[in-house]
């Protein structure tokens, strides 16, 4: 039995072709697993559980078909899917977890984080993710009207995509300092996340021991999986799960 870890798909109805790879995936190797870890940015952006125009529908009813056939799926918010909430969870199946949250992975204490926090250089980032999570500004943003949302949304986006031009690319990775702290802060050897779209394996000593961070790739161009089991974890393509030898 594994446990699947994919993150960054960043599903929008912009990109049909990556949703037709996530709808493949789930119903094909994703059924085998005992669980699936999405560790946020799933979607491009989401604006509220109550907006579900296509394609949220489908990604809700083949989350759901999964989630039936007795498929844990868990959930972590990104920077771009924060507000997805209990309905979306009632609707798809799956389980919200809070970031950073650590679990047992076949006897492996493990730490799961989207990433963002620990890009602990890009201070404005962090103080907008600060206003952006408070439940007050997220409260006020929900119940704006949809169109406004959209709208908010998009400007975000673009404003982002601005600020990320002047910022050297060291600035948007994690920082291994932060990497080291939270790894200390919650007693573990092992880190799995996503967000910076860098896919990778990092050893490293912490503290004397050799600890791993695993980076999980992004559905833009490193559509990849990491498969754990009770012997260790590999990372794969998404297409070599697809079509196994
Ligand atoms: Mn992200």
């Amino acid at each position: 039995m594994t446990t699947l870890f994919i993150s960054d798909l960043h599903l929008s109805e912009e990109r049909p072709e990556k949703l037709v790879l996530f709808f493949r995936f789930l119903n094909g190797p994703a059924r085998q697993a005992d669980a699936l870890y999405i560790l946020g940015d799933f979607f491009e952006a989401w604006v509220g559980d109550d907006y579900c125009n296509d394609p949220i529908p489908q990604i809700l009813s083949e989350m759901s078909k999964l989630s039936a056939s007795g498929v844990k799926i868990f959930l972590m918010h990104g920077n771009r899917d924060f507000l997805i909430g209990e309905a979306f969870e009632a609707s798809s199946g799956a389980t919200l977890l809070p970031d950073p949250s650590v679990i047992d992975l076949y006897g492996v204490k493990t730490l799961l984080m989207h990433g963002d926090l620990l890009c602990t250089q890009d201070v404005e980032y962090l103080n907008f993710r600060k206003m952006v999570r408070d439940p007050d500004w997220q409260q006020g943003f929900l119940t704006k009207p949809i169109a406004e949302r959209l709208m908010m949304a998009q400007q975000l986006r673009a404003a982002s995509k601005e600020a990320m031009k002047d910022k050297v690319p060291v600035i948007m990775d994690a920082a291994q300092e932060a990497v080291e702290e939270f790894m200390r802060r919650h007693d573990v050897l092992n880190l799995i996340h996503g967000h910076t779209h860098r896919p990778a394996v990092h050893k490293f000593e912490l503290d004397g021991t050799t600890a791993a961070r695993t980076v999980l790739g992004d559905w833009y161009q490193n559509e990849n999986v990491l498969i754990c089991d009770h012997n260790g974890q590999h990372m794969a393509s998404i297409e070599s799960t697809l079509n196994p030898e």
